[in-house]
């Protein structure tokens, strides 16, 4: 069977197109691994919009009903960076339905990518950075609740700390928040996530990968998660217009590449979400986010799977 991609045409809603967030990435980036041949747009699996009750296992009631209304205040508008719209509140929930989808199918088979999710910026009540409802949170409160998985490893290696995730479970021990980030980055009052491993400014693609290996090579063996929820952001190659850090487009395919076999060479299913990627280059982003499913692919067809 082809590698299980998650996708919907709500992820690219009409947009500001001079806006700081490339919301046209996602529809590009189907079109990329259409393009290149990794997959055909009808294999794509279309999520279901998440359920409020789904959310309300990481989030506030009152803050889902302001948001899929349009009643978030000033301060909260402020907190998010994106114009509120029907369209962006539909894509919002359609997208944490995807990653849903993506963990479920990981569940099934072993490994799945989503063509969004990673909005580790949001918070229990408030959103913030561009993200409103905590798709990794979400994901491992639902999957925990329903007896799907034993626990759960938040893989994040999104040039950001991952501070929403970090905060919504703090206090529930099976799912363990694990923050590779730049140190220098937002958000500047970090959360405590159970591992964080701030990175310096500048670091490129031979530490960062030994970090990663040696991350992995400690955390999975002590932890023995079901499953890997694994934020695979490009915010931290060296073009990008927001992260810090300095890593090629080959060290983002390897660390991609070697973050799923750690998984899986340990049985351990793991699912990709796309995270953050901020570059006026919208072609060349799509493609940078496009090396998570590439390499995917490879994993996916040497494992047999
Ligand atoms: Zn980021």
């Amino acid at each position: 069977m082809p590698l299980p991609l998650i996708y919907h045409d709500d992820y690219s809603p009409q947009f500001p197109p001079e806006h700081r967030f490339p919301m046209d990435k996602f529809r590009l980036l189907r079109d990329h691994l259409v393009d290149s041949g990794l997959t055909r747009d009808a294999d794509l699996l279309r999520p279901a919009v998440c359920p409020a009750d789904t959310l309300a296992l990481a989030h506030d009631r009152d803050y889902i009903e302001r948001f899929m209304s349009g009643q978030l205040g000033r301060e909260d508008q402020r907190r998010l960076g994106l114009p509120w719209s029907e369209a962006l509140a539909r894509r919002t929930v359609r997208a944490v339905g995807g990653s849903l989808l993506a963990a479920e199918q990981a569940l099934q088979h072993g490994l799945a990518c989503h063509l969004a999710g990673g909005t580790h910026h949001a918070h229990y009540d408030h959103p913030a950075g561009f993200c409103i409802f905590n798709d990794l949170a979400i994901i491992s409160r639902y999957l925990l609740a329903s007896g799907r998985v034993g626990s759960v490893l938040i893989f994040d290696c999104d040039v950001h700390q991952g501070d929403g995730t970090a905060r919504i479970l703090a206090n529930t021990p099976d799912a363990i928040t694990v923050s590779l980030h730049c140190e220098k980055n937002f958000p500047a009052r970090k959360a405590d996530s159970d591992w964080d491993i701030p990175l310096p400014m500048g670091m490129g693609d031979a530490d960062y990968l030994q970090v990663v290996d040696d991350t992995l090579n400690y955390l999975l063996p002590l932890y023995k998660p079901d499953l890997v929820l694994y934020d695979a952001g490009v915010d931290v190659h060296k073009d990008d217009a927001l992260g810090y850090l300095q890593l090629t487009d080959a060290g983002v395919s390897a660390r991609d590449e070697r973050v799923l076999r750690h998984c899986l060479g340990r049985d351990i299913a793991v699912m990709g979400v796309i995270g953050g990627g901020y570059s006026k280059d919208r072609p060349a982003l799509a493609r940078r986010h496009g090396l998570l499913h590439h390499s995917a692919q490879r994993v996916w067809t040497d494992l047999g799977l």
